[in-house]
């Protein structure tokens, strides 16, 4: 793809950033920057470059189950709105898919898990206690806030990511699932179908609560979801 550049390479494939997430790292900055000063526009640029550390890693997850399965991976593209694993062809069974698609939410699970023990290891124990977690993710800048944020952003992504609606990790497993039973196009019409309907779900609430990022991954979901089908 135009515009992005190789920031590192994994088992042969390729990790690039789209010249978009200069843009959001400059916004994390100014954030952060805005309450915190110099100190905190550093923690907010550091903090969205982890985020999307984060993200590369739940696309390697793909990436790696999809190569050992036998499906080539062309790359691993990050882009404001999250990351894609383009993937030489369709895995060929329903099972690789399912294995595939857990692999990415599975690796936030694990990072989760791993930043979690982690602070408890060097915040100590009253981390997780007393609303320690809350009151780290509120914080001004320093270490525990920001294993605070990446714990949460791990958790997000990983849940987010299993909304069953198709083009989503989620509905990928809700249609290798179907596919068991009722084979892969009448799986695919359902899945679509759900993940349509979840979408304009989104979308609405995302319009209800003013929130233009959900209204955004509503309508990408449901574009996504009507190309699937
Ligand atoms: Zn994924």
């Amino acid at each position: 793809m135009k515009l992005s550049w190789r920031v590192a390479t994994v088992s042969g494939i390729a990790i690039r950033v789209h010249v978009t997430f200069l843009f959001v790292v400059a916004l994390g900055a100014m954030e952060w920057g805005l309450s915190h000063g110099t100190r905190g526009a550093l923690f907010g640029a550091v903090l969205v470059c982890l985020l999307f550390a984060c993200v590369a890693l739940h696309e390697l997850g793909h990436s790696l189950v999809a190569q050992r399965l036998g499906v080539s991976v062309r790359e691993i593209l990050l882009l404001p709105i999250g990351g894609v694993a383009r993937l030489g062809r369709e895995p060929k069974t329903a099972l690789h898919e399912l294995l595939i698609a857990v692999a990415g939410p599975l690796v936030n699970v694990i990072l989760a898990v791993l930043l979690v023990v982690g602070a408890r290891v060097v915040v100590g124990p009253v981390w997780l206690s007393d609303g320690g977690f809350v009151r780290a993710l509120m914080a001004p800048p320093a270490l525990a806030t920001l294993v605070a944020a990446l714990t949460a952003a791990n958790l997000a992504l990983a849940v987010f990511n299993m909304i069953p609606a198709l083009p989503m990790d989620g509905g990928r497993v809700l249609r290798a699932v179907l596919t068991f039973f009722l084979g892969k196009l009448r799986a695919t019409s359902i899945a679509a179908t759900v993940g349509q309907f979840l979408a304009a779900g989104l979308a609405a609430f995302g319009l209800m609560s003013g929130n233009v990022v959900l209204v955004a991954i509503g309508v990408f979901v449901f574009l996504g979801a009507a190309q699937e089908r």
